[in-house]
């Protein structure tokens, strides 16, 4: 396949949103991802990809000439919208687009004079794509080793969460199905990562709050340029997944004219198991805690399949809990009772303040569910909290809680209430029966919202878009886009991208991750040293010094990595150390006069004391004349000392007096020779003692 022949419609082709595998490991038993094995993650059918989000460093936004990358928390103005689904294209309704609609959220816009125009809010067209970003986004894809595209064209993605104002977002896909070498020596990788695709779009708002029906942004990071990574589903164990993560943050952040910073870059993950479905899980901002989050959510897929199979065995029926529209819930369906006189004399708090504040109060039984609803998904989080999450988002009820269920037993409602509720409901034993409250149009979409995901629940695992919480569990963010999101945009004309930008781009691409490695790998260094050392800040300072041999290269770096990040904690983080303060030190290894117990100690040194030169540094760590019978004496006052720790045995006593005499002679004796000195002198002594 040639560079450029690949046609544009292929990438419009959703991805699989069901896990290829359908035979679900539910007898695999639920354990800590500390014990978790490759082989475990391989039964289990895991398999994750990434999207990674990366802000651009241009001066202006994507689409207007507002400044990029000016962020205040200043507001001139206030704009109000409300959300409506349109027809999609092909004369559908989105899921996300339906649930968006069903919140009634109120959007409130903050803007401030100096970082929107009426481009932003929707009022005005966009202006000419910013070319400066298309160039820079080339750049980013030439660096995935990307097939680009001859010609850009712009694509609206529907965003109804009310972060983008005008409903959508503009994308253009810049390059599609590459791969970059994948290797990761301590997980046994050494293949390539396949990616996706790259399309350069438009951020979207900031969020200020989202309480009740009214959600609040902040529109200063709206338009800013940013490229979106995707990589294939390849991903098949959490630390596989973490290990990708780094090498797509640290290709991206190869091209100078990234954003750099809190919130520059951010990622999304998919993730399924065997008989599960993609879920997606937003905006994870940090590395470090990826294998657990992934970790987690396997799980929660895995035990939302094993209620599954359950409600199946009970022969609980998707369609028994459909409700009719054109009416209140409890109107339309048997399973659904306005229970609010019912309870009216409870004295459960929540439920009570609802009620004085003329709130209402649902009971929707759920057939076959008895028992279900304490099922834990999550550490800490029981199938229960699943459906109170999603209907908390799509009812947006405030009072917490806004909802109990009969299968925590007096929880709620006295026994004698659950008993009277039941019967009202004709719910037999196997049945839970959940009670929501709060404003009365609220609660209807609550109680329609219970039992939709109840009928979920038969399906497995809901596509959904998760947020993260620190501690590695998800809640429940919106339904999952469908494929029919993506539609062109009539505003802007194609752009075409001249051959020769890329032959420029190209010309002068920054070395990657890999070629870096490559390199130091030539210079003599083990692949892992080679890898850790491209990570590590003081790789500059590594290029900086002239190393002729492997040997002193794998020294150098070795010290290097050792004793920096200390240093670098201690100082100001954003200086490194001066390369021909420190050159000497390098000649010294080189030359074979720095002993090698005296390497690190010598860097340590030379970087705490600039005062001294490195010359004198390095003179006080080298053999001279007179060491010999330093050493004698020093021995000597150590045996005088020892008959005091005759207690102790005669190993300790030697590690004592070599803590004593190896820092004053460090460099300038060979430490076995001293040990022999000290050994022999203590054993005579001994003898003596003895004697
Ligand atoms: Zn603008």
């Amino acid at each position: 396949m040639s560079r450029n022949d690949t046609r544009q419609r292929s990438v419009l082709r959703p991805p699989s949103d069901i896990n290829p595998n359908s035979d679900a490991a539910l007898d695999f038993s639920d354990r800590s991802w500390s014990v978790m094995t490759e082989a475990d993650y391989a039964e289990l059918g895991f398999m994750a990809g990434l999207e990674v989000h990366q802000q651009l460093a241009t001066a202006t936004k994507l689409f207007c000439r507002c400044p990029s990358g000016t962020f205040t928390k200043d507001c001139d103005a206030e704009v109000l919208r409300h959300m409506r689904p349109t027809l999609s294209e092909l004369g559908e309704y989105d899921g996300t687009a339906l649930m968006e609609f069903k919140t009634r959220k109120e959007i409130v816009y903050r803007l401030h004079r100096g970082t929107v125009c009426t481009y932003e809010i929707d009022d005005t067209p966009p202006f000419e794509i910013n070319e400066e970003a298309v160039r820079v986004a080339i750049e980013v894809s030439e660096l995935f080793d990307l097939n680009l595209v001859n010609e850009l064209h712009v694509m609206r993605k529907q965003y109804l969460d009310g972060s983008i104002p005008a409903g959508f977002q503009r994308s253009a896909m810049i390059g599609l199905a590459g791969s970059i070498p994948f290797r990761v020596p301590e997980l046994g990788i050494d293949r390539r990562l396949n990616i996706r695709q790259l399309s350069l779009e438009e951020d979207s708002c900031r969020e200020v709050s989202d309480r009740g029906h009214r959600v609040t942004f902040r529109t200063d990071r709206l338009g800013i340029p940013l490229t979106e990574v995707v990589t294939e589903p390849e991903f098949l164990s959490p630390l596989e997944l973490q290990a990708g993560a780094r090498l797509l943050a640290q290709t991206t952040r190869c091209c100078p004219q990234v954003r750099r910073g809190p919130g520059a870059a951010r990622q999304d993950v998919n993730v399924s198991i065997a008989g599960g479905r993609r879920v997606e899980i937003k905006g994870v901002s940090h590395h470090r805690g990826l294998p657990r989050l992934v970790h987690i959510e396997a799980f929660r897929q895995l035990n939302l399949l094993r209620i599954r199979q359950e409600l199946i065995r009970r022969g609980v029926n998707a369609n028994a809990l459909e409700v009719g529209d054109g009416g209140s819930a409890w109107e339309k369906s048997a399973l659904v009772l306005d229970a609010s006189s019912l309870v009216s004399g409870c004295d459960f708090q929540p439920l009570r303040d609802s009620l004085d504040d003329g709130g209402r109060v649902a009971a929707v039984r759920l057939p076959g569910f008895g028992g279900l609803l304490t099922h834990r998904t999550q550490p800490g989080v029981t199938f229960a909290a699943e459906i109170a999450d999603r209907v908390r988002v799509i009812a947006c009820l405030t009072s917490r809680p806004f909802f109990v269920h009969s299968d925590i037993i007096g929880y709620g409602l006295h026994s004698q209430e659950w008993q009277q509720v039941r019967k009202a409901l004709r719910a037999s034993k196997g049945d839970t029966v959940v009670l929501v409250w709060g404003p009365t149009r609220d609660v209807d979409t609550a109680a329609r919202e219970v039992l939709l995901r109840a009928q979920d629940a038969l399906a497995g695992v809901p596509s959904e878009t998760r947020q993260s919480f620190p501690n590695g569990t998800t809640g429940f963010e919106r339904i999952l886009p469908g494929a029919n999101r993506m539609y062109p945009d009539t505003d802007t004309p194609p752009l075409a991208l001249p051959e020769s930008w890329h032959e420029r781009i190209r010309a002068h691409l920054p070395e990657r991750p890999w070629e870096t490695e490559n390199r130091y790998v030539e210079r003599g260094l083990a692949l892992p040293a080679a890898r850790r050392l491209a990570l590590a800040p003081w790789s500059r300072l590594f290029e900086e010094f002239e190393i002729t041999d492997a040997a002193v290269a794998r020294a150098v770096e070795s010290a290097l990595q050792k004793r920096l990040p200390r240093w670098l904690r201690g100082a100001d983080a954003t200086t490194l150390p001066d390369a021909a303060r420190l050159q000497p030190w390098v000649d010294a290894i080189a030359e074979g006069s720095l002993r090698p117990e005296a390497i690190e100690v010598a860097l340590d040194r030379l970087l705490v004391e600039p005062r001294l030169t490195p010359e004198d540094l390095l003179n006080s760590l080298l053999p001279h004349d007179g060491d010999e019978q330093a050493l004698q004496s020093m021995v000597k006052r150590c045996i005088e000392q020892a008959p005091t720790l005759r207690r102790r045995n005669e190993e300790s006593v030697l590690r004592w007096a070599m803590g004593e005499v190896m820092p004053r002679l460090l460099g300038r004796i060979d430490p076995s020779q001293v040990r022999q000195q000290l050994r022999a002198a203590l054993a005579d002594q001994l003898e003596e003692v003895q004697s």
